[in-house]
């Protein structure tokens, strides 16, 4: 007899663990299988995490497991990069100063992040998501998903294509089949949909290869790699590319060679040479690496020098009638930001908070307006991380510029503006990319606490004093805005919030919950005294029916940020 589940989900990498775990803690009552192909541990590329990952690690009750499983931990990031060699970089802590200045906490661990040994930090997960009541089966690899009624090739605009309804697989015990009502794909480059719809573009930018080793006995040097307790990634280009070094243990860094396709086809030697000559090469890696050797890390690392195709691409739909994408199932940017497992966190939280509220409703039209909000949120993320890449790889070796994009891309997704460059580049390169998203990542506080701690990670601070002189007196009236349906993430669930949007520029701001009503001061009559009046009133509200709400200097100066203060 063919089972039924109502989540199956594929691969049990960071993504499929983060979907299988954050579905089950908001929606115990579903019965979940995840199917791994490989047995855990097993080796993977991919080392080096970003601070973002670490409150869905939280969320999903792994974040103290992952603390104390013996990882190195990672400040930040060191890049020497083109004609001027001396090293530059960031650290994740410089992400809270600005808070701290606002006399605002941030708990240690949003600015706190590892560089992991992939074959004990994915079975570390896996192994958490079945102890959460996960039905994990591993060595079970699926051959085939099933679907209501085959589909040909799906281009864009057909609708939302074809439903899947289950998968066939093979383990142990032969080829079996299961059936479900949703169906997660988590398979990674696999990407089992992906192939199947034909949904999958790449970036003739970035058809990059790389090559990476483990280095036993390989030197430490603060300025690029921190002390062997508190380490950074260090990133350092060369002619034909560019080289990670990552420390994995006290004697052991991982060191990768990035470099574009073409540059293999080109030269005679094999990849190997080429990996030891190019490290050989830098001035910056020679010394570090002269006493050490190769090693491996993991049983199944079958050679010393790996090589792996590193083409950044996305799908061009990542979820359609009962099935979904996430991690680089969904797309894969590039490792330059290191942006890759915090993405498969970060998504698989969203997908699971969209799992969840598409069980407790039977409005179909309802279900897929959350998953298309869903995949547009996946387009934000990826574009972010795939920007910041492209400008990496255009060779415009100008540190104020590539902060300069960063800041232009966070505008772009709705962020406030007012930070500086720098200021930008760190929220991106920690991995809080956007302003709407990142609140879901505070999703344990009240929601008024985390959307201030949004706004002070996202906006600079400001003089209350200086501002509210400024709008004295001043008629309240909008320009340009229209007042929608907006959708968020917030505690494991999509939920709906009224939304002011700037009709020219698109850019726009959530509502809290009560904050509607307060537009109607905006009519030209009224001024920030009132405002700030009625404000008060609905603050002294009886506890019951109190919503949250910013005071009104600060609805003012978010209005004005997005353009809609005439
Ligand atoms: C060269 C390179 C360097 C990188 N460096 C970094 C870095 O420093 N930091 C970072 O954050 N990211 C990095 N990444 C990206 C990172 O490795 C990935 O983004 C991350 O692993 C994605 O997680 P995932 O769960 O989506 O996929 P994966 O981790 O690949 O997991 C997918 C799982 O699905 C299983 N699977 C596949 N097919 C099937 C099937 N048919 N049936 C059942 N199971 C299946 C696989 O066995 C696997 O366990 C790097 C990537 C590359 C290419």
């Amino acid at each position: 007899m063919t089972r039924h589940y109502d989540v199956v989900i594929i691969g049990g990498g960071p993504a499929g663990s983060t979907v299988a775990a954050l579905t089950r803690r908001y929606a115990p009552q579903l019965r979940l299988l995840l199917l791994e192909r490989a047995i855990f541990p097993r080796h993977h590329v991919g080392e080096s995490l970003l601070a973002g990952a670490s409150p869905v690690l939280e969320e999903m009750g792994a974040y103290e497991k992952v603390a104390n499983a013996g990882f190195l931990e990672k400040l930040g990031a060191t890049f020497i990069w083109g004609r001027n060699r001396e090293p530059w970089g960031f650290e994740f802590d410089e992400l809270i100063s600005q808070l701290v200045a606002q006399g605002k906490r941030l708990p240690r661990l949003y600015t706190r992040a590892w560089q992991v040994r992939r074959a004990e930090y994915d079975e570390l997960l896996l192994r958490h998501a079945a102890s959460l009541g996960v039905e994990v089966r591993q060595g079970a690899r699926v051959t085939r998903v099933l679907w209501e009624q085959e589909p040909g090739s799906v281009s864009d605009g057909d609708g939302w294509g074809p439903r899947a309804i289950g998968v066939e697989f093979v383990d142990g015990r032969g080829l079996q089949t299961v059936h479900c009502d949703w169906l997660l794909d988590c398979s990674g480059q696999q990407a089992l949909i992906g192939h199947a719809l034909k949904l999958r573009e790449y970036d003739p930018q970035m058809n990059n290869y790389a090559l990476f080793a483990y280095w036993q006995g390989a030197k430490w040097l603060y300025e690029y790699t921190g002390y062997p307790e508190l380490t950074r990634i260090c990133i350092i280009t060369t002619p034909r590319g560019w080289i990670w070094y990552i420390p994995l243990k006290r004697d052991v860094m991982s060191v990768g060679f990035v470099t574009h396709r073409q540059t293999l086809k080109e030269l005679p030697e094999g990849p190997e040479q080429l990996y030891l000559e190019e490290l050989q090469a830098c001035d910056e890696v020679r010394d570090l690496l002269k006493e050490a050797h190769l090693t491996r890390i993991a049983a199944d690392q079958r050679r010393d020098v790996c090589a792996i195709q590193d083409w950044s691409y996305r799908s061009r739909r990542i979820s359609g009638p009962g099935w979904a994408m996430v991690g680089d199932a969904a797309g894969f940017v590039d490792p330059i930001l290191s942006s890759g497992v915090m993405l498969a966190h970060e998504l698989g939280q969203k997908a699971a908070y969209t799992l969840v509220s598409s069980f407790a409703t039977s409005n179909a039209e309802e279900i897929r307006r959350y998953w298309e909000f869903y995949a547009q949120t996946y387009r934000t993320y990826l574009q972010a991380y795939r920007d910041m890449a492209a400008f990496w790889y255009s060779n415009n070796f100008s540190l104020e510029s590539w902060f300069w994009q960063a800041r232009r891309i966070l505008a772009r997704s709705g962020s406030e503006l007012n930070l500086s460059d720098r200021q930008a580049f760190t929220r991106l390169a920690s991995g809080y990319a956007t302003r709407a998203e990142s609140l879901s990542l505070f999703g344990s506080y009240p929601l008024h606490e985390a959307q201030q701690l949004v706004n002070g990670l996202f906006g600079a601070p400001y003089c209350r004093e200086e501002l509210a002189a400024q709008y004295e007196g001043r008629p309240l009236h909008l320009k340009d805005a229209e007042l929608c349906d907006g959708l968020y993430y917030y505690q494991g669930a999509v939920r709906q919030t009224r939304r002011v949007v700037n009709r020219r520029t698109q850019r726009y701001l959530d509502l809290h919950p009560g904050e509607e009503v307060l537009l109607s001061l905006f009519d030209g009559a009224h001024t920030l005294a009132h405002l700030e009046e009625t404000v008060k009133a609905l603050q002294a509200l009886p506890q019951t029916q109190r919503l949250p709400l910013r005071s009104g200097l600060d609805l003012v100066v978010q209005l004005e940020m997005i353009g809609v203060l005439a």
